[in-house]
């Protein structure tokens, strides 16, 4: 009896972990780089509750973005997205957290910051589709790609947050 109950502890302790470490690739595009807008997006996310993996600036290449976009090459805004992206530093993160995937595309709001709620972060600071402040992942599966193209292993911290234990039940 108590060998059941030590296993069904543990397997529920799992499960809890594995929803709490989701994670996501968000970032803030060259335009929110240069409009001072990284402290806001970053403050957005951690007043959340979400938890900061992995962050750093990179001016991506050509071939990096390429790759980043490759779903959408045969879009006529393809050209300009990857001059866009490429045209100064990207604030690169991961954030991590209980369904952070489709809560960060919450928090950013629609591609078309004209047609996302003031309140989120293209609602609030965008107004072009082609100059939208902010990327993130838009499916569990896209976020590992995105997180695997963009860092190395060793550059994604685990840790766990002083807040954790107030922010879950
Ligand atoms: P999201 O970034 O919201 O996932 P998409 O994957 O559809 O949206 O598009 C990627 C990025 O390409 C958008 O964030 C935006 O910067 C750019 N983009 C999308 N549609 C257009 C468009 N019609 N004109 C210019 N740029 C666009």
């Amino acid at each position: 009896y108590l060998r059941r109950n030590i296993e069904a502890h543990a397997a529920k302790e799992r499960e809890f972990v594995e929803m709490t470490t989701e994670q996501t690739f968000i970032a803030v595009k060259p335009d929110g780089v240069q409009r001072g807008l990284i402290g806001p997006i970053i403050s957005r996310f951690e007043a959340r509750g979400f938890k900061l993996a992995a962050i750093k600036l990179v001016t991506p290449t050509k071939e990096h973005l390429e790759k980043h976009y490759e779903d959408l090459s045969s879009k006529p805004f393809f050209p300009g997205l990857i001059a866009y992206m490429g045209s100064g530093p990207v604030c690169a993160m991961v954030w991590e957290g209980r369904d952070v995937v489709k809560t960060g595309r919450a928090i950013l709001g629609a591609t078309n910051p004209l047609a996302s709620a003031p309140g989120t972060i293209r609602g609030d600071y965008a107004i072009d589709v082609g100059r939208n402040v902010c990327h993130g992942s838009d499916a569990v599966d896209s976020a590992k790609k995105e997180i695997a193209l963009w860092f190395k292993p060793e550059e994604i911290q685990s840790w766990k947050s002083a807040q954790f234990d107030w922010i879950y039940e």
